[in-house]
């Protein structure tokens, strides 16, 4: 079989030869043969060896994302890679590498695209219902073999796909939205789905909303927020369906205010809290939280622990300098609001702010306010969504845990 080529520069094969696995279009110094959005292409060094397979769309910035590299000195048995055997092979160890973490829920990511080594895809599992996304051309093309390889290995309730974003457009996709597969005869459910995360449950709502339904990415942050020791008022800030609001309530929060700006969200979020038990003590707040933060300090309001969970501020490195300056002010407000000793949980999701950047703009914050930072714990997500130093946007969830005096 002819695959189309693809001959990097000397820097695009060095790159490639380390492990990463984007490939810009300055990267590419010549192609040989027309790869559509989605084809398999060979790419090589200039002194023709064959450093990878990637697939290809030389309409968007990323014209190839590496899908199969061999292990040195090793060749597929037909020179190219047989696609139904290696992404299955992908899939398993995916799949075995998540069966192995002790997680204390039936929720996990069990495929996180270039960090699986599998771009452009995601596969959440929510108890018995799997959820993907496909969100390049080449993740796209094989769809079909990643969703028959669930159905047959996982045997789940339904397969949904949640395949939206401006990402998708621009690599040329229309939005796709729905069950996609479903055991034979079986009935269309609804797109909702009940997990469960220690002793707490929560209801993730398929069809609207964030990400796949529900972050799973901060499943660490909720088990260290259920096993402080709260009492008084807490404040959750961004709170989404009340992934922190309701384990701050099983922490032994009195009353916790969770700000949103999104109705849906919050109408979850209550609908979580009474699945707890916890209806009483929540007091869903819409508004924007800068806004609110304001407020609250005139009020002269006083909370036991704030939590801080914002939309990532930046987006790429020219961004980074605005959204600290954000990620400071925020925390100056929000710092006011803190008792002596306070609890400050606070995140970022932002590849492009580091964890010393966020630390340095959160202690600058606080210091404004006038009081006193005691780091506790810099921690991110938990091993299904692992970080790979060769794929720097894996490494975008920062969290830090402290005491403000
Ligand atoms: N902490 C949540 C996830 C937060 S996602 C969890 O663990 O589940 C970010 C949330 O911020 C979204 O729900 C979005 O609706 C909300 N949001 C974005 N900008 C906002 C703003 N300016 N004020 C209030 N909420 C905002």
């Amino acid at each position: 079989m002819n695959l189309p080529r693809a001959i990097l520069t000397r820097p695009g094969s060095r790159s490639v030869a380390r492990g990463t696995r984007w490939v810009f279009a300055g990267q590419v110094a010549r192609w040989e043969g027309e790869p559509q959005a989605g084809d398999l292409v060979e790419v090589l060094d200039p002194a023709g060896q064959t450093l990878a397979f990637a697939y290809a769309n030389r309409k968007v910035q990323i014209v190839l994302r590496v899908l199969y590299s061999p292990a040195a000195g090793a060749r597929y048995p037909e020179g190219v890679p047989d696609e139904r055997i290696e992404l299955a092979r992908k899939l398993d160890r995916a799949w075995t590498r998540r069966r192995g973490l002790k997680l204390d829920s039936d929720a996990v990511r069990l495929v996180w695209s270039e960090a699986d080594a599998l771009p452009g895809m995601v596969c959440d599992r929510y108890a018995d219902v799997v959820v993907v996304q496909f969100l390049t051309a080449g993740a796209e093309r094989r769809r079909d073999w990643v969703i028959a390889w669930l159905g047959a290995h996982l045997k789940p309730r339904g397969i949904y796909e949640r395949s939206l974003g401006p990402g998708r457009s621009r690599e040329g996709l229309p939005p796709r939205l729905g069950w996609i597969w479903l055991p034979a005869g079986a009935p269309e459910p609804e797109p909702v789905v009940s997990i469960q995360e220690g002793p707490l449950r929560f209801r993730v709502g398929l069809a609207a909303g964030q990400k796949t339904g529900f972050y799973l990415d901060q499943r660490a942050a909720r088990r260290l927020l259920r096993e402080q020791r709260l009492r008084g008022s807490v404040l959750d800030c961004f709170s989404y369906t009340g992934g922190f609001a309701v384990s701050a309530a099983h922490a032994g929060a009195e009353r916790v205010v969770a700000v949103d700006s999104s109705g849906p969200a919050l109408e979850l979020l209550a609908a979580n809290a009474a699945l707890n038990g916890f209806a009483g003590r929540m007091l869903p707040v819409r508004a924007r939280v800068f806004a609110y933060l304001t407020q609250a300090a005139e009020r002269g309001e006083i909370f036991q622990a704030v939590i801080l969970d914002p939309p990532a501020f930046a987006r790429n490195r020219a961004q980074r300098s605005r959204a600290l300056a954000g990620y400071r002010e925020l925390h100056r407000r929000a710092a006011q609001l803190l008792e002596p000793g306070g609890l400050l949980l606070t995140c970022s999701c932002s590849h492009a702010i580091t964890p010393r950047d966020l630390k340095a703009s959160v202690l600058a914050g606080v210091r404004d306010a006038g009081r006193r930072l005691r780091l506790r714990r810099v921690f991110g997500p938990d091993a299904d969504h692992p970080v790979k130093p060769q794929v720097p946007e894996s490494r975008y969830l920062t969290c830090l845990l402290a005491r403000i005096d």
